[in-house]
Parts: C-alpha cells; sequence; structure tokens
C-alpha cells in the first residue's frame, strides 16, 4: 500500500490542488460513521463531513450494499431511454418529501450542475432573465453559479466576464449588517430592499430570486424567521420565481429535512446536492411540474445525471435518513451544540457570534468586539490544532473568520463533548 508521502507527492505532482490555499497534509484512507482514518491509521472525528456530504455517516451499511448491489446491475444507462434503475425511485421518493408542489426532478451530478438547470429553468419559463442573488452567497464554481454568488472579491477574480443582467441584494446577516442596522428594529429592511432592487437595479425583466436557506460558505449566515416570507410575498408580486439553493441545508443538516422549512415559505425550484447521496456524485434540480415543463427538448441534458449507482445510494440514504430520523437527530444535536459553545462564550472572547441551526453550525471569531475585527488567522489556526488533536472541522465565511462544524448527523453527545472540550483548549491555544 501506498505510504502518506507517496501519495502527498503524487498529488503535488500531477493533481492540480491549487483551488485551495493549503491541502491538508493527511491521506485519508477510510471512513465509518462520524470517524475518517488516515494511512499511518490516524484517527479523525470528521466535524465537517466531507464539505457536509456524508450527512448519513461515512460508508453507512445500507448504502453500501445498495452501491454494490446496483454496481453488479447496471453502472450506466443514457438519459433518453427509461431504464429499471433507480432514477425514477429517488425522483418519486423526493417527490413525497419535497414542499409542496415539487414534483419533477432532473438530475446532475452536482451542486453546480442543479444550480445551472434552476438558472435556466426559471428563465425558459419566465421568459424573462434577470436574476437577484444574495451578497456573501455562494452557489457552485461555474461560470453561471460564479454568476450569482455574492462574493465577488474572494471568488470571482479574474475569471470573468460573467453572466450579465444580475443584482445583489444585501445578506440576512444581522452580526454584519450592511445597512447598519439592528434586528429585530431593523424591520428586515435588506427583505425590503428587494423591491428597490427591482424598481432601481433591474429593466423590470427579473426571471428569478436565489438564496440559500442557510448561508453557508458564506459563514453559517442565518436569516430572520420572516425573512424569506417577505421576500417571496415581494417576489410574487412581480411574477419572479424563487430558486432554493439546498445543496448545503438539505437532508437534514439544519433539523428539518430541507432547510427551507424553517421559513414556511414554498420555492418553486430546489437544488439539491451533496448529502443527497451520502458521498456518490449526484445533484438533483425539483421543480414544480409547469415550471420543469417549460423546458423544450434539447433545453437540458447531462450524459452521467441520474446515474444508476449514485440513485441507489440516493434511495438507501433516504431510507436511513427516514428510519433513523436523522432531520430529528441533527435537531436535537445541534440545539446541544450550540448550548455548548455558547458556554464558551462567557470565557473566551475570541468568540463574536454562535450560530446555526440543526448540526451547521458556525463561530464567528473576531480579535475584539467593537469593530468585530475579524479574526481570520485564528480561525485556520484553531483548524489545524483540532487536526492535529484528530479532529476536522471546515473554515469559511465571507471574511475567513468561521469555523464551520457540520459533522455526520450520526455523531454522538460524546463525541461532540470531545469537539467541545479540544476547540476550547485550541481556542486558548490559537490566543
Ligand atoms: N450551492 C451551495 C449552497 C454550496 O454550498 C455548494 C458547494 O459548496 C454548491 C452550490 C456547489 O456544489 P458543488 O460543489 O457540488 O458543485
Amino acid at each position: 500500500m501506498a505510504s502518506s508521502e507517496d501519495v502527498f507527492r503524487k498529488y503535488q505532482e500531477y493533481v492540480a490542488t491549487s483551488f485551495v490555499k493549503k491541502v491538508e497534509p493527511i491521506a485519508i484512507a477510510e471512513g465509518r460513521g462520524a470517524y475518517v482514518r488516515d494511512l499511518d491509521g490516524k484517527e479523525y472525528l470528521d466535524c465537517f463531513s466531507g464539505i457536509s456530504v456524508a450527512n448519513t455517516g461515512h460508508c453507512q451499511e445500507k448504502v453500501v450494499k445498495a452501491i454494490q448491489d446496483q454496481a453488479g446491475r447496471l453502472l450506466h444507462c443514457c438519459t433518453y431511454m427509461y431504464h429499471v434503475a433507480p432514477a425514477a425511485e429517488l425522483a418519486e421518493r423526493l417527490a413525497k418529501i419535497a414542499p409542496d408542489g415539487l414534483r419533477k426532478t432532473f438530475f446532475s451530478n452536482s451542486g453546480a450542475e442543479a444550480i445551472e438547470c434552476a438558472l435556466k429553468m426559471g428563465k425558459k419559463f419566465t421568459r424573462k432573465h434577470e436574476v437577484i442573488a444574495l451578497m456573501c452567497s455562494f452557489h457552485g464554481r461555474t461560470l453561471g453559479t460564479l454568476s450569482v454568488t455574492g462574493q465577488w472579491g474572494r471568488r470571482r477574480y479574474d475569471m470573468g466576464p460573467y453572466l450579465g443582467g444580475v443584482s445583489f441584494a444585501p445578506a440576512p446577516y444581522c452580526y454584519r449588517c450592511s445597512l447598519g442596522q439592528t434586528y429585530p428594529e431593523c424591520g428586515i429592511q435588506c427583505a425590503h430592499m428587494i423591491e428597490d432592487i427591482i424598481e432601481y437595479s433591474s429593466s423590470n425583466n427579473v426571471a428569478e430570486f436565489i438564496a440559500e436557506p442557510i448561508l453557508g460558505e458564506g459563514g453559517i449566515i442565518v436569516p430572520p424567521p420572516e425573512y424569506f416570507k417577505t421576500v417571496k410575498k415581494i417576489i410574487d408580486q412581480h411574477g419572479i420565481i424563487f430558486i432554493d439553493d439546498e445543496v448545503q441545508t438539505g437532508f437534514g443538516r439544519t433539523g428539518r429535512m430541507f432547510g427551507i422549512e424553517h421559513y414556511q415559505v414554498t420555492p418553486d425550484i430546489m437544488c439539491l446536492a451533496k448529502g443527497i447521496a451520502s458521498g456518490m456524485p449526484l445533484g438533483a434540480c425539483m421543480a414544480k411540474a409547469e415550471i420543469a415543463d417549460s423546458y423544450e427538448p434539447g433545453d437540458h441534458l447531462s450524459t452521467f445525471g441520474g446515474n444508476p449507482v449514485s440513485c441507489a445510494a440516493g434511495v438507501a440514504s433516504l431510507d436511513v435518513m427516514l428510519e433513523q430520523d436523522l432531520p430529528k437527530q441533527s435537531q436535537t444535536k445541534g440545539e446541544y451544540l450550540l448550548k455548548r459553545i455558547r458556554e464558551l462564550q462567557s470565557t473566551e472572547s475570541i468568540i463574536g457570534e454562535v450560530r446555526g441551526r440543526g448540526l451547521m453550525v458556525g463561530v464567528e471569531l473576531v480579535e475584539e468586539h467593537k469593530h468585530k475585527t475579524p479574526a481570520e488567522g485564528k480561525a485556520a489556526k484553531i483548524k489545524e490544532l483540532l487536526r492535529m488533536k484528530g479532529i476536522l472541522v471546515g473554515v469559511g465565511g465571507v471574511k475567513g473568520n468561521v469555523v464551520r462544524i457540520q459533522p455526520p448527523l450520526v455523531i454522538t453527545e460524546q463525541q461532540l463533548d470531545t469537539l467541545i472540550d479540544h476547540l476550547a483548549g485550541s481556542m486558548r491555544e490559537a490566543r
């Protein structure tokens, strides 16, 4: 078997890794439940789930079995034939659990592709062409998805031109409100501004509004409870459809099956990926039938979309999520995690804000509280210290100063306690 050094060398020589500042110096070989193990046999408590993917846990038995069974029967079948494969089964199952009315699914291979599908579909359906997206949002790395990603400084330099006709509304980021307001006295001005954006910043040709129910890469930004209802009321009046990007918030991550369920709003299109198939590549764009049916032959297709093995993993993952009620587990464990980390706030002055829902938790770090100077370097340091102690977390946020905790939903309270103890220790060391 290759050694860790062999793997590092081959990566450095042959794999393009320039998309991250630094690849973690560990070579992961196996995973089980909430743990992964590297080639040297060291175990890590994975509190980031491979960027919020392994919701059912690594190598969940039932999912692995479904993949093995399907792989022995059929690996691939083209999109323009019916196939006795799990795509239809998964689409039906998704329609049963999705918010009301979302009935038809286009399968793809990734989150970005699901968003591309949605952006095109919304334009085709409305016969309009402009888009409203949120500042601080993240929707993927293709040219189309970057065009609606509201992080120009961090994600979009030197690769344009991007799509025109995109306007950005202020993020519902109460800790760092662009409008200088304080919630709830603000009356959620950021949501009401969408009316102004339609009037003054578009040519009144807006097809769609795209948003994540919780802004993940942006730093686990949780919009106020009435945010989406207010926005939906405004966009409905203008015939604008709502694209709900659930790539990161879907499949129990936030304590509900889909993040938008916290907001009592029904999207017109919903995009899924990441946790959908426990790690197999799969994306899905679900839409109301009349919207999905606006696509005409040739408008959209993906060679691998709806791959039988990925869809088999998707069906099995859904079974596991429902049998084990993972959304509920995520909610309960998330409340515990938030409470425990908030307790650290009294002693750890580096913590600016702790926020999240379910097992999607962000800890925003600051150098001082008055000006909320982002502690970017410290977030990276804490991540490194935790890794050395055998715990994996993520770092993100528009200022790069948010420690992201998004473990498999099967993680235990005891394992969360281990994380919290080490998090506290690492914060002190980083200080
Ligand atoms: N949308 C959101 C909210 C995401 O977090 C991501 C990825 O992090 C994407 C879209 C893009 O998904 P993918 O990396 O599968 O293309």
